[in-house]
């Protein structure tokens, strides 16, 4: 039998409008693989980038985008133990050789065969997709399929580079950039959780107000007031301890200006540019650390998983659109429209 499933596919670089849902045949798992009959999909800033092509990297199109997703456990290939048909689970997108020392230590995503659904083979945005046994993660008991699909690429990007890389302490300040985007609003939790007062921008006083009711100390408007002024002044002018940034060129020079004496910029991503410029001297007169971080480990990401299954972290979840609403899902992510995530449903 000639199954067929529908997915959503990004058949040639360019705007949104090229995404489309085709009729795709139906995978089927190999030895140590799992079919997931998908429920929930998540839309992150990467698919925008794998749809609009990146300097650089050659993607191997059409492909499938997503890389977050949950649903069941379909069937299981040769070799499978733990894992049954009909298990709810959710998505752990990175993969890699899990032998090497990098592997092994928790350093997942330094491994030279460091991949990720979505961005180097097809991903979770159709209605099955084939993974690898370790990639399917227990959903937990009263965790739904669009809050499995919502938290756990931004959870783990932003647990990763306040708790592993930043190493975020109680009583420290935290300033954390575009707080309603999907990094931005975990990144406000997470820096809560670990007992810090958190800072943090956001365009309009809509996104202000949900901001603070994920926790957020204070917010910054960034359409109507200067963030660098405005964190100097709710610091008392001594700025803050950590910056987790994700803006990239237009926000650089002034994120190292908000740091205070010894503190650590930690970014895992630049939305609008690479050629930022840094004044060294800030640099070594200060302390300051300067900490790159993109993805994370298993490990973290089983941790999130517990975090969000006793309600201490939430998935922000905007809308849920079908497939079919792929391109207005990009398109509402590049408008800055969207507050914490959007998920599509098959
Ligand atoms: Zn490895």
């Amino acid at each position: 039998m000639a199954e067929t499933m529908r997915a959503v596919v990004v058949p040639r670089h360019g705007g949104p409008e090229v995404l489309e849902v085709v009729s795709r045949p139906r995978p089927s798992p190999g030895g140590g693989e799992v079919l997931l009959q998908v429920k929930a999909a998540g839309v992150n800033h990467l698919d925008t980038f794998v749809r609009r092509g990146m300097p650089g990297i050659t993607l191997p199109l059409p492909m499938i985008p997503g890389s977050d997703a949950s649903g069941l456990v379909a069937a299981v290939g040769a070799g499978v133990a733990g894992l049954e048909a009909g298990d709810r689970v959710f998505v752990s997108s990175g993969y890699s050789c899990e032998r090497c020392r990098a592997c092994l230590s928790g350093n997942e995503p330094l491994c030279r065969f460091y991949g990720l659904l979505g961005e180097h083979r097809d991903g979770t945005q159709a209605e099955f997709v084939v993974l690898r046994a370790s990639q399917a993660l227990p959903l937990p008991p009263g965790v739904s399929f669009e809050e499995g699909a919502a938290f756990p690429l931004v959870f783990l990007t932003a647990w990763h580079m306040l708790v592993a890389r930043a190493a975020v302490r109680q009583g420290e300040e935290v300033l954390v950039h575009a707080g309603g985007s999907g990094v931005g609003s975990a990144a406000i939790q997470i820096a809560k959780l670990h007992g810090a007062r958190v800072l943090t921008t956001v365009g309009g006083a809509e996104k202000g107000a949900k901001a603070k009711a994920l926790g957020a100390d204070e917010v910054i408007d960034s359409r109507t007031s200067d963030f660098l002024a405005e964190t100097r002044r709710l610091t008392g002018k001594r700025g803050v301890d950590v910056v987790v940034e994700n803006v990239g060129q237009e926000t650089w020079e002034k994120s190292l200006l908000a740091l205070a004496k010894g503190g650590r910029l930690v970014t895992c991503g630049a939305t609008t540019g690479y050629e930022a410029k840094t004044n060294l001297s800030h640099l070594f007169f200060k302390w300051l650390s300067l900490l790159g971080s993109t993805m994370g480990s298993r490990a973290e990401l089983l941790q999130i998983a517990d975090l969000v299954a006793a309600r201490r972290l939430r998935p922000v979840l905007d809308r849920v659109l079908p497939f079919e609403q792929a391109a207005e899902a990009h398109r509402l992510i590049a408008a800055r429209a969207v507050f914490g995530k959007i998920v599509l449903t098959p």
